[in-house]
């Protein structure tokens, strides 16, 4: 391959090697492939006293479940090609974490930092209205989250701006994740993306074969990672590895430039850094490197690409060091970047696997939503009764007591940010050893991604296998 697809067509390609390694019939194939509907919009909005005119997509690969779910971003460099790629992509990341939901994708072409605070509420209620009004927002059917440039702040928005519009609908606030807490989001949602990077490397490392075909050996202790992105996903993955895990992050990239130290960068400092001075720029304790791209090159074990798509391309793949690449980001690598990395013997934690934990824990939230109430609320206090009884039999049966931290551990019941984390690290789990299996079989399916894609594939094959296409 010498040129560049789209990344569309780089989505394609992958998902193409896995249908062939199983053998898929050529129209359930297309069926599965092709994005069901895309919507462009163009809205008008007074800002400082003159008209603009925005852009917006909001696409539906698949509505093989309901809702569909997908990101909205806002970016100066969206366009609808993009936004079915990564509508794709969503559906294949539902069925490889079990979470029962169509695949989607939104966009705005906007600059947001070009805006101020109030505008941008005003751009998103209208954008908004555009969604609700054309059928591409509901609770039922379509339900964003954030995405780059997007956060809690705008789901609020968005949510607000539906219930007016829909003051019936008792589930109004299961139209969006990722809300803010007191607004009906769930504890665990910002860091979540992130928390799923660490649980998915953290599964790797227990299986030792898979390490070893790594070329590495050992723990995620001491290993030093690149981080490229330091925003949600990249800051959250980062901070988690280095202070729970005792990995080294040996650089951080970011857009203007990158850090590097040997020792290990303290994420809270740099991100913190970042926050005050709007740049990498001048951070003490860490080298300076203006051209950040060129740090992806870096000798390290673990590349974590957390920023955008197409950042590992035939231009630079060949000159790529890491032993594994974890895609926190979507589609960091274009299909002839994967080829020659994985002739190379690089092991590659698939963007449909490892940046899942995002739509695992708003499916929690929306569950949350439309089951209005807070998980644990009605078990907590029982939890912790038992296991004060548990405690206190413990005690009669061997007549000592039972040391104060003990039994404060055994009472203490499950909070909602508990129970969070425990569904997502057991579906990063699962998932991995669901992707493994399929790896394992052989037969074509040579790499983690076409694993992956093929235990995605599958489980949707089934559904239409089963309902029929109509
Ligand atoms: P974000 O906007 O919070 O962070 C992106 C970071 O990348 C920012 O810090 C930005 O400064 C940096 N960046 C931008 N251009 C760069 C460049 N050229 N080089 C280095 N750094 C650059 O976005 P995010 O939500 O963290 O998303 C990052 C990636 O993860 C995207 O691909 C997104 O689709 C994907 N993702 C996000 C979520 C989520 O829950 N937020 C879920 C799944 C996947």
């Amino acid at each position: 391959m010498d040129h560049e697809p789209s990344f569309r067509e780089s989505v394609d390609l992958m998902v193409d090697r896995a249908m062939n390694a199983i053998g898929l019939d050529q129209g359930t194939a297309s069926a599965i492939k092709s994005c069901n509907s895309v919507l462009q919009v163009r809205f008008p909005v007074r800002i400082r006293n003159k008209i603009e005119v925005f852009t917006g997509w909001r696409a539906v690969h698949s509505d093989h479940r309901l809702p569909a779910k997908g990101g909205i971003r806002y970016a100066p460099y969206a366009d609808q090609d993009e936004v079915e790629a990564l509508a794709a992509l969503m559906t294949y990341k539902c069925a490889i974490v079990n979470v029962p939901f169509g695949g989607s994708k939104g966009a705005l072409l906007i600059d947001p930092a070009q805006y101020e605070r109030d505008e941008l509420e005003l751009i998103t209620r209208r954008f908004t209205l555009e969604l609700v009004r054309k059928g591409f927002l509901s609770p039922a059917t379509n339900v964003p989250a954030p995405d780059i440039g997007t956060g809690q702040r705008e789901m609020a928005w968005m949510a607000d701006t539906y219930k007016q519009l829909q003051p019936t609908d008792i589930n109004y606030i299961a139209c969006v994740t990722g809300k803010p807490v007191h607004h009906g989001g769930i504890n665990g949602r910002v860091e979540a993306t992130g928390r799923g990077v660490q649980y998915a490397l953290q599964e790797f490392f227990r299986h030792p074969q898979d390490v070893a075909a790594a070329n590495m050996q050992g723990t995620l202790e001491g290993k030093r990672i690149v981080v490229q992105g330091l925003g949600n996903v990249g800051y959250h993955a980062a901070k988690f590895l280095s202070e729970e895990d005792g990995a080294k992050i040996t650089a951080i990239i970011e857009r203007d430039g990158a850090l590097i130290n040997e020792e290990g960068l303290n994420v809270e400092d740099v991100y913190q850094h970042i926050i005050q001075h709007h740049s990498v720029k001048n951070f003490p304790g860490a080298r300076f490197e203006e051209n950040g791209k060129s740090v992806l090159e870096m000798e390290c074990d673990i590349l974590i690409p957390a920023a955008l798509e197409s950042q590992i391309t035939l231009e630079n793949a060949d000159r790529i060091k890491a032993r594994l690449i974890a895609e926190a980001a979507n589609g960091p690598l274009t299909y002839g970047a994967d080829e020659i990395l994985h002739k190379r013997g690089v092991t590659i934690l698939p963007d449909a696997y490892v940046n899942a934990g995002g739509v695992t824990v708003s499916y929690f939230e929306w569950i949350r939503n439309i089951s209005h109430i807070r998980f644990g609320r009605m078990q907590r206090r029982h939890d912790e009764m038992r296991g004060h009884q548990v405690a206190s039999m413990l005690e009669t049966i061997t007549g000592t007591k039972v040391a104060g931290h003990h039994r404060d551990s055994l009472a203490r019941g499950a909070d909602e940010l508990d129970l969070v984390r425990s569904g997502l690290d057991d579906t990063m789990r699962t998932a991995y050893q669901e992707i493994r299996e399929a790896f394992l079989e052989g037969d074509g399916i040579q790499d983690l991604r076409t694993a992956s894609y093929v235990v995605a594939i599958r489980k949707i094959a089934r559904t239409y296998l089963d309902v029929g296409v109509y």
